[in-house]
């Protein structure tokens, strides 16, 4: 929906014309997105609440916006308030999120509902303030900030970083360009509207000045930007290569009961995927090939092999190899459990886990449609 300009801002920034146009663009190309209050609704009032703004950043970070739609109006469905989160239990949260992977993120974001639950005002309103809460790096605590208290802060995500390289021709690759970038952005932020200004740079960043093919012809930055004289745009932002993630590779067992009970267990609360849900698997040994650990299945059982899934995390890949055995009433393993098949949908399984069990039961992580 088109509308006129809203606000002329006021701008603190030594360059006020890209700030002018960048705002005057949100105003009629926003992205209308669940946690968001508009430019219209902002200047008829409407205050962000922290935390929409808050939940959705954690929830973005490393995340799609479109993946993360479903999530954040179902943990608001369920959670309406930080005090309400602060109530859930732990393993609620985590299954919640499961799906939505880097799971330490929803242990931090419990942990920081717990705290923020105890303070009298809610969310500090500083970036300072913020850093202090679990979960909250420089990025986060800016993006709060500037979209939930509407306070100057110079927001800069992976969005943010290519617009103002190509905006400033900068050359430097990332990650060493990040100083340079963060302090272009500081310099362009209008004293009012931080938080549109924040969320314009994003949304020009994800529908214009895209990574491939930035559509420059209907950029309202297209006057001001340094890239577009210097030649090719799309190279920008340049990146030191990245060294290759290493390989890991296990097997993951897949016992299903008579009565389609799946055994299951749930990871120690510290480390990788803590606190999540899994299928038995050997340890996840170096290198292509390896079986980890001992290698040896949770009990003796016809195990065959059902397929193999690969997964990419942030620091290695990992492949298994999965084997089903459908077994009769067995004694239970220590440290395990039976979980019955209409149960397995809603347990917090991340997505390696889905996908391993998915190979011996095709279909059994779906959650059954609704009628
Ligand atoms: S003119 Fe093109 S490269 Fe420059 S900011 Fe706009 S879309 Fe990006």
């Amino acid at each position: 929906m088109a509308t006129a300009s809203l606000a002329t801002p006021k701008t603190g920034s030594r360059d006020d014309g890209i700030a002018v146009r960048l705002l005057a663009w949100y105003d009629n190309h926003h992205r209308d997105l669940p946690w968001r209050v508009p430019p219209a609704d902002l200047a008829r009032g409407v205050r962000p609440d922290p935390y929409h703004v808050w939940l959705s950043e954690v929830m973005l970070q490393q995340t799609t916006v479109e993946a993360v739609k479903p999530y954040f109006r179902d943990f608001l469905a369920k959670w309406p308030d930080v005090k309400a989160l602060a109530a859930a239990s732990n393993d609620g949260v985590m299954r919640a999120w499961a799906g939505l992977g880097y799971y330490s993120r929803a242990r931090n974001l419990k942990a920081c509902a717990d705290l923020v639950a105890t303070l009298p005002g809610g969310f500090p309103d500083s970036e300072e303030g913020l850093r202090a809460l679990p979960g909250i790096g420089a990025y986060t605590a800016a993006a709060i900030t500037a979209i939930a208290f509407g306070r100057p802060a110079a927001v800069v995500d992976g969005n943010v970083e290519r617009v103002t390289a190509r905006l400033f021709d900068i050359r430097t690759p990332l990650p060493d360009a990040k100083p340079e970038i963060k302090a272009r952005v500081a310099e362009l932020v209008p004293a009012s509207r931080p938080g549109d200004f924040a969320q314009a740079t994003m949304d020009l960043g994800a529908t214009i000045c895209t990574p491939k093919r930035p559509r420059c012809m209907l950029c309202p930055l297209r006057p001001d930007c340094r890239a577009i004289l210097s030649g090719d745009p799309e190279l920008l932002p340049l990146k030191a290569p990245k060294a290759d993630r290493p390989k890991r590779s296990g097997i993951a067992y897949v016992a299903v009961r008579r009565d389609g009970a799946v055994l299951m267990r749930t990871r120690a609360e510290k480390g990788l995927l803590g606190g999540m849900t899994e299928v038995p698997t050997t340890g996840w040994s170096e290198g292509r090939g390896g079986t980890g650990g001992d290698g040896k299945p949770p009990f003796a059982a016809g195990w065959r092999k059902a397929g193999a899934i690969s997964h990419v995390f942030t620091h290695f890949e990992l492949d298994l190899e999965v084997r089903r055995a459908d077994v009769g009433e067995i004694s239970t393993p220590a440290g395990h459990r039976w979980v019955a098949a209409a149960d397995i949908a809603g347990e917090a399984l991340p997505t390696v886990m889905k996908k391993a069990i998915e190979a011996a039961i095709p279909g059994a992580t779906k959650k059954p449609k609704r009628p």
